[in-house]
């Protein structure tokens, strides 16, 4: 069994004894051990303490323990980035130029851009194409101190293409020596060929997508956009209910960008309600007193420009579990960095650093329903560490843009930076 000991750790954000998921100033606990050291065997997190007591631990005595100088820098639970789209082919560069010359988003459509075109690319893509791009997304997120990544099917939107992603998704993942959890996004929009046949494809998904997805065991959850433009509240309820069927979790893109009244979907238990942009105060109260993670994608609002950023505050104030993502896709969040969704977080949404360091690891991990294994570390779970090259850990959300990460452990995998 492989031993791995990190020592001269200045700051080691445990994020330690999350029985539940983190509400109120629970975001604030990160269980700083200063002058740390963390050593896993096998891929599980065996001990965590001062270095004086890492040194007395009778693995450390034995030869084969490889020891990891972390230069006096802070080491954190790699990010559980629980929100991503990586099965697609190519970027979406007419939409970014259009929409820098104030085109709308039907213009963008117009000129051969928008989620058309990634829907095609996926369409006409072998599934190894797909792989080798999921793959080097993975590595990329690593490279950034991501340890955990849900990854998105729904540029495919077929039978046939939502399995080639799905199919993808499961290839990569095995390339790659984090964790991934996929999720069937074929509710993500009408694709154009069911164009005003919408209840068509809302059967399609729910008679055939969901079932042999299931089946296959391809996905861990199913997710739906569920907004004017994509698929209604009652369309909805159909995929979760079928998804629930079918026994896969569900999770879902709700108020991004309209109001709606969401309150029959809870009879689901979302694991997640994700970008939330436009609810309501009733909203927050309600989803507050739930057991559905709030799980903030500030990248979109970034990237699209926007003046206006999800209600952190007023979810963590009315005591909702707030979770942070990175939303990477093509069209709305062409990024991996969760570093940078932090920097979001504090400058755009006013949660503190500690705050989103919690919403980014622990309760990404509560939204993926593994916070037993992910998000925290404590002697037991998985061994998933990120190491940055700075002092103290409000340095990370501090430089912005800047790649501090320095490397990764993976399942007990180090990884470093070149
Ligand atoms: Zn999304």
């Amino acid at each position: 069994m492989s031993a791995l000991l990190l020592t001269n750790i200045a700051q080691l954000l445990t994020l330690r004894g999350s029985h539940a998921p983190r509400r109120g100033h629970e975001l604030r606990a990160l269980g700083i051990i200063e002058d740390a050291a963390v050593l896993s065997v096998g891929g599980k997190v065996v001990s965590v303490g001062s270095r004086k007591d890492a040194a007395r631990d009778a693995w450390v005595k034995k030869a084969e323990v490889l020891e990891i100088d972390c230069r006096n820098g802070v080491v954190m639970p790699g990010f559980v980035d629980a929100h991503t789209h990586p099965a697609f082919v190519s970027p979406r560069l007419v939409d970014f130029e259009k929409r820098i010359e104030g085109a709308t988003y039907e213009e963008i459509a117009a000129a051969g851009g928008g989620i058309r075109s990634s829907i095609s690319g996926v369409r006409e893509a072998k599934k190894t194409e797909l792989t080798a791009k999921i793959v080097s997304a993975l590595n990329q997120m690593s490279a950034q101190g991501t340890t955990t990544v849900e990854a998105k099917s729904g540029y495919g939107l077929s039978l046939e293409s939502e399995i080639k992603s799905l199919e993808a998704i499961r290839d990569a993942a095995r390339q790659w020596p984090g964790t991934v959890v996929p999720t069937l996004l074929g509710a993500h929009i009408v694709p154009p060929e069911f164009k005003d046949r919408a209840e068509e494809y809302v059967r399609m998904v729910c008679e055939e997508m969901i079932p042999q997805v299931a089946k296959k065991k391809l996905a861990e959850f199913v997710d739906v956009f569920c907004e004017r433009s994509a698929f209604s509240v009652e369309q909805s309820e159909r995929v979760l209910e079928a998804a629930l069927k079918h026994g896969l979790p569900v999770r879902a893109h709700v108020w991004q960008l309209s109001p709606a009244k969401l309150d029959s979907l809870y009879r689901f238990k979302p694991a997640s309600f994700d970008h939330l942009d436009c609810m309501s105060d009733g909203d927050v109260a309600m989803l507050s007193k739930t057991d559905t993670i709030a799980t903030l994608v500030p990248g979109a609002n970034f990237f699209l420009g926007l003046k206006e950023y999800p209600p952190a505050r007023k979810l963590i104030e009315a005591g909702a579990a707030v979770a942070l993502a990175s939303d990477f896709n093509p069209g709305t969040s062409p990024t991996v960095s969760m570093p940078f969704a932090l920097s979001l977080a504090c400058t755009q949404m006013k949660m503190s650093a500690e705050e989103a360091i919690s919403a980014a690891t622990i309760n990404g991990a509560w939204s993926l329903r593994m916070a037993e294994r992910k998000g925290s570390i404590e002697p037991g779970k998985d061994a998933d560490l990120a190491i940055f090259g700075v002092r103290d850990y409000r340095e990370i959300p501090y430089w912005f843009g800047c790649e501090t990460c320095s490397g990764v452990v993976m399942n007990g995998e180090l990884r470093l930076n070149a």
